[in-house]
């Protein structure tokens, strides 16, 4: 039924393209572009609610049916974009006494063609169309098999868990085998990760992660690589990674190649520093170990040695913080400082079912205004997406319809009851940086255009906000308003919250030169021809370059990372956005509080409401009243390791 109205809604929005194009007359605004633009919306609508259905519902048919829907519209959406009359009708448009957004969003419709190769000869174009349709198809296969694919290691019992908090310990019992089986999934294998004091316990698990969908996406992962480099061959351009960069802030590989060198240049440093205190951590445990593994430290989420050091230097141990972090308080206490902050309401919807009784729905307003819906779908379960993201469903226009959003992530254990399950305090922090996005997504949902829309700002732009507002979660402050716990009632102490603040920069360094690596490694992959190319081998050898702790023979990280199809060369776009981030932070850090309404206010106004209806550079410029700079990243990354606050006290 559904892949039946997906389909029928796309083979209409065809028929109505054609008919628009074919009708006489001149083209104007109010009748050729609106009657173009809602086509567009309604198709993108199928494609954003048939890839939502994929990443989320419990049915398998169900979420087959929207592989298919929004591979449809990702279809529809290829073809219109090599569609040659639409190029011309485009650019007969009478844009004279036109408002800046309507003359963005033309311009960057006919480049969006352009790019696409809708002026080159039909049989290219014939080409062009089949690539991306099979380019897009790859990507799915690739990541269905992530979500599919999961793996786990079976335990001989809990004393192999030793050091795991009571709460996942209880979440965690033997089968009738005996056995506890540990997943790869995040709520199982983060906290495994950070806090089991059996090395080879970490060290298992960590292969199964690190080979997630291996084989399967070996075969995916290489013709995906080599169909976006024949399209970019086919349009003219040297490899992939020019094309995919284009028309983004940054422009060019050679930019993005030298941004990342100067990044590198000043981590590697401090980077160094903290991996030899991790080194000496560890040796006061095992005298003779010759150097830090991979399951030692930080890679994903928290590292062991990272912890005991946050534990016995800073006083600040992240499973004593999880009593403080109940879910709902952490939920409520977000909501409570965004309508401080922005001024605006949450109205929980009770009235609708929906995917999964886990979920929860809202509505926001401002005033009397509605600004749109989203949802929360925190549980993992059997075929969900596996990492954390905010989904677009639904593009909001002013006057036709509201925007709508959710965050898909994995925050919660699925064996623990709603009302008493807690949070790992890096959750929180990743809950604050998808609701960044999210905050995006409902403030700029009332433009004029699809094109103007937050779906079509510069990608390089879109981490900025999400970086930004994870700063909140780092906060003392803001954590003070909500951190407690249920059972005792008893606040999160003022003092644990300083020294947790002392002990973010731990750690820092190491995590953003581990970015930039990556970051190195997508753009590498995608800015050569793939003839030859040994995907693990390159990303080995990229890897080596940054970092001494070695990746163990046998891991394929690139058959897990689903980066690498959606962001493709541009990786560095959290690197890069962080740079902005930081910057777009400094007015509140000049005016000593993150909580103050006017630079909020500004913030909401320059910055997010606007969507894409200018270049990104122009907002920040506006907001700012300056171009950014890398001052203020380069201090925050220089923060390095901040000497020891007081003596941790037993409380911790
Ligand atoms: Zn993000």
């Amino acid at each position: 039924m559904l892949t039946e109205r997906s389909s029928r809604l796309v083979t209409e929005a065809e028929r109505e393209v054609t008919e628009l194009l074919q009708a006489p007359g001149k083209r104007t605004v109010e009748g050729f572009l609106t009657s173009l633009d809602r086509i567009l919306l309604r198709v993108r609508d199928v494609a954003s609610h048939g890839s939502f259905l994929f990443a989320v519902h419990p049915d398998e048919e169900i979420r087959t049916a929207g592989r298919a829907a929004s591979e449809a519209a990702d279809r529809f959406f290829n073809t219109f974009r090599v569609n040659d009359a639409a190029y011309r009708a485009l650019q007969e448009v009478d844009l004279t006494d036109v408002d800046g957004p309507t003359q963005y969003a033309v311009e960057k419709m006919l480049r969006d063609l352009r790019r696409a190769g809708a002026e080159k000869a039909p049989e290219v174009r014939a080409q062009l169309l089949e690539l991306n349709n099979e380019i897009d198809s790859l990507c799915n296969q690739y990541n269905q098999n992530v979500a599919r694919l999961e793996r786990s290691v079976d335990l001989s019992g809990a004393d192999e868990l030793t050091g795991l908090p009571p709460d996942y310990l209880a979440g965690h019992v033997a089968g009738v085998d005996g056995k506890v089986r540990i997943t790869t999934r995040y709520p199982d294998f983060l906290p495994v990760m950070a806090y089991a004091d059996r090395a080879n316990v970490r060290q298992r698990l960590l292969f199964e992660f690190m080979n997630r969908a291996y084989p399967e996406n070996v075969e995916a992962l290489d013709r995906l690589l080599t169909r976006r480099f024949d399209l970019a061959a086919t349009l003219g351009y040297p490899a992939y990674a020019a094309y995919a960069i284009e028309d983004k802030m940054m422009g060019s590989p050679a930019a993005a190649r030298s941004f990342l060198t100067r990044i590198a240049d000043g981590l590697r440093e401090p980077s160094r520093a903290e991996l030899d205190r991790l080194l000496a951590r560890k040796r006061r445990d095992l005298p003779s170990a010759p150097r830090l593994e991979l399951w030692d430290a930080s890679f994903y989420g928290d590292g062991y040695y990272d912890g005991k050091i946050r534990t016995e230097e800073y006083g600040v141990d992240t499973r004593t913080l999880r009593e403080y972090l109940p879910y709902r308080s952490v939920r409520d206490g977000l909501f409570a400082l965004c309508e401080q902050l922005f001024g605006i309401r949450f109205h929980r919807v009770e009235s609708e079912t929906l995917w999964h009784p886990t979920v929860e729905a809202y509505d926001v307003t401002l005033g009397d205004q509605p600004l749109g819906r989203f949802f929360l779908d925190l549980v993992p379960r059997e075929g969900k997406y596996t990492h954390a993201a905010c989904f677009g469903i639904r593009d909001g226009i002013e006057g036709v319809q509201l925007p709508q959003s959710a965050l898909v992530c994995n925050f919660l254990d699925a064996g623990t009851p709603a009302d008493s399950v807690r949070m790992q305090y890096s959750d929180v922090v990743t809950f604050f940086h998808e609701f960044g996005h999210l905050l995006h997504a409902l403030f700029s949902g009332h433009g004029p255009w699809l094109y103007t829309t937050m779906s079509f700002v510069e990608w390089d732009f879109v981490e900025a906000p999400s970086q930004l507002f994870e700063e909140w979660a780092r906060d003392p402050a803001t954590l003070a308003r909500f951190a407690r716990n249920p059972e005792t009632g008893e606040p999160i102490p003022s003092e644990l919250l300083q020294r947790l603040k002392a002990a973010s920069a731990l750690g820092r360094s190491s995590r953003w030169l581990r970015q930039v690596a990556l970051a190195a490694i997508s753009l590498e992959l995608y800015d050569r021809s793939p003839a030859g190319l040994d995907v693990s081998a390159t990303f080995q050898e990229i890897y080596d370059r940054y970092f001494p702790t070695p990746l163990e023979t046998g891991y394929h990280p690139t058959t897990s990372w689903g980066h690498l199809t959606g962001y493709s060369a541009i990786y560095y776009t959290y690197v890069w956005s962080l740079v902005i981030a930081r910057d777009l932070l400094s007015p509140f850090f000049t005016k000593g509080t993150l909580t103050d309404r006017e630079i909020a206010g500004r913030y909401v106004r320059e910055i997010l409401t606007p969507g894409s209806t200018r270049p990104a550079k122009e907002l920040v410029r506006a907001y700012l009243g300056r171009d950014f700079d890398f001052r203020a990243f380069e201090a925050w990354s220089r923060e390095g390791i901040p000497t020891v606050p007081t003596p941790p006290g037993p409380s911790a």
